[in-house]
């Protein structure tokens, strides 16, 4: 038996080869390689798939982030609330414009910030919130909307891993100020290679990042303000433009596999699988499941068991990012979720080509891994 790995983007690459080669051709033989149609139809196309008015393509999902940050003018001195169980990104890029994080613990259910924590942690110096749509699965937007109005804070959307994820009728990345995408080829919809969007209603803003993404130049050779340099290429925006509406699809084959997981593994004692909290349609960007015993030394036997038998788990994440070095001097609010996650969490192999058959071995491994963990 061959090993199962956590992604196979091989197998999804022979199912648009043609598609994709042709546009890469077009890309080549075109002699435009940065900016062009490709990049500003994809622009476009995904903006219109999202909900929002406007798209400004840039580099990755982290230039997304810090793009967003720059242009609600946030920055030294200023307060931005995030999870603490994310990708470093989400926080990384806050520390990047000069402003400082403040990590709020998650709900252990979805995995995202938990609205009853995110009060306490607003100061007359919080500028922002970015919730992240962990794994695929939206946070509360309602109840995070609802407090950022009150108080005045403006919401940047992370939706890094859950591009076509939905909030009720709308898709993650319109609800907020700003959506903030990734094209890393891990995430539902990736490119081959780096790529990330900004999304939003507002021109103004929209204007500004687009400015600031292009060395601060409203005009060519004209700067007016301190920019950087974050370009999505036009090869990888005409990948994106095949690939782009093959995304519900996908998503919905990811879907089916997690039906599988759930009628697969529910018989299973000692597991907690992921659930979809009402509201929410998760894009399972992750299938993680938790070992609920709180003992990071247990979770990861059970992992290197699964290894034993050729089956690929990973941990995201292992440490939350108030534990990580970086962020070792921060501000600590209780963060136990946060922390206990880290011990329970183990992703298994997701993605839409995953085979009933291959599910049905990770199945009979993780039985027999149990046994005496
Ligand atoms: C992947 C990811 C990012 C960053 O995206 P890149 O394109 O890799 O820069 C940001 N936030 C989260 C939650 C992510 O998973």
């Amino acid at each position: 038996m061959s090993s199962i790995p956590p992604i196979d983007l091989a197998r999804q690459y022979t199912t648009i080869r043609n598609e994709v080669e042709t546009a890469v051709i077009d890309v080549m033989a075109s002699g435009r390689y940065i900016g062009g149609e490709a990049v500003t139809a994809f622009e476009a196309e995904f903006a219109s798939y999202i909900g929002s008015t406007a798209g400004v393509s840039c580099n990755s999902g982290t230039d997304a982030l810090y793009l967003a940050l720059r242009a609600l003018a946030i920055g030294a001195g200023d307060e931005v609330i995030v999870p603490s169980f994310t990708f470093v990104a989400t926080a990384e890029t806050v520390s990047a414009v000069g402003a400082t994080p403040i990590f709020v613990d998650i709900d252990p259910v979805t995995f995202a910030i938990d609205p009853d924590r995110l009060k306490t942690a607003i100061t007359n110096r919080t500028k922002a919130i970015i919730p992240v749509h962990l794994f695929g699965h939206p946070a509360n937007m309602d109840r995070i909307m609802a407090i950022a109005r009150n108080h005045n804070l403006k919401v940047i959307e992370d939706c890094a891993q859950a591009t076509g994820a939905m909030w009720g009728d709308r898709r993650v990345g319109s609800i907020g100020e700003i959506g903030c995408f990734s094209f890393f080829p891990t995430k539902n919809l990736g490119a081959f290679g780096d790529g990330g969007m900004v999304t939003t209603d507002d021109p103004d803003l929209a204007q500004q990042m687009r400015v600031i993404k292009e060395h601060g130049s409203p005009r060519r050779y004209h700067h007016t303000k301190i920019g950087i340099n974050s370009r999505l290429d036009a090869m990888q925006a005409a990948i994106l433009r095949v690939k782009l509406p093959w995304l519900d699809r996908w998503n919905a084959a990811r879907s089916d596999v997690a039906a599988r997981y759930a009628a697969m593994l529910a018989p299973i004692t000692g597991l907690v699988l992921p659930q979809e909290a009402p509201g929410a349609r998760t894009v399972w960007n992750q299938y993680t499941i938790r070992v609920d015993r709180n003992d990071a030394a247990l979770r990861d036997r059970l992992r290197e068991r699964l290894l034993d038998r050729d089956i690929i788990s990973m941990v995201y994440y292992p440490l939350s990012l108030h534990q990580q070095p970086v962020y070792a001097a921060a501000n600590r609010l209780p963060l136990p979720e946060s922390e206990r996650a880290t011990r329970e969490v183990l992703s298994l192999p997701m993605f839409p080509e995953l085979t009933e058959a291959e599910q049905e071995q990770i199945m009979d491994a993780l039985k027999d891994s149990l046994v005496d963990l």
